[in-house]
């Protein structure tokens, strides 16, 4: 995979990482929107997961896709 295709790639993940996080949150009480008990272990690791390719872009010099949280 090279670098643009790398690009494209991650700022796909990017885009599906925002919609399943758009899931998840405050629930109210101790629960996350999804049902789980706050903190949330899946939005812990999608949050990770963003952290990870955004990191990947910026160090192949590629902006930021626009934030969608
Ligand atoms: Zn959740």
């Amino acid at each position: 995979m090279d670098a643009t295709a790398f690009a494209a790639y991650a700022a796909a993940q990017l885009a599906d990482i925002a919609a399943i996080l758009a899931r998840h949150g405050p629930g109210g009480g101790a629960c996350c929107a999804c049902g789980r008990p706050d903190p949330c272990p899946h939005a812990e690791t999608l949050l990770r997961h963003r952290a990870h390719y955004r990191r990947c872009l910026a160090q192949a010099g590629y902006p930021p896709p626009p934030r969608a949280d």
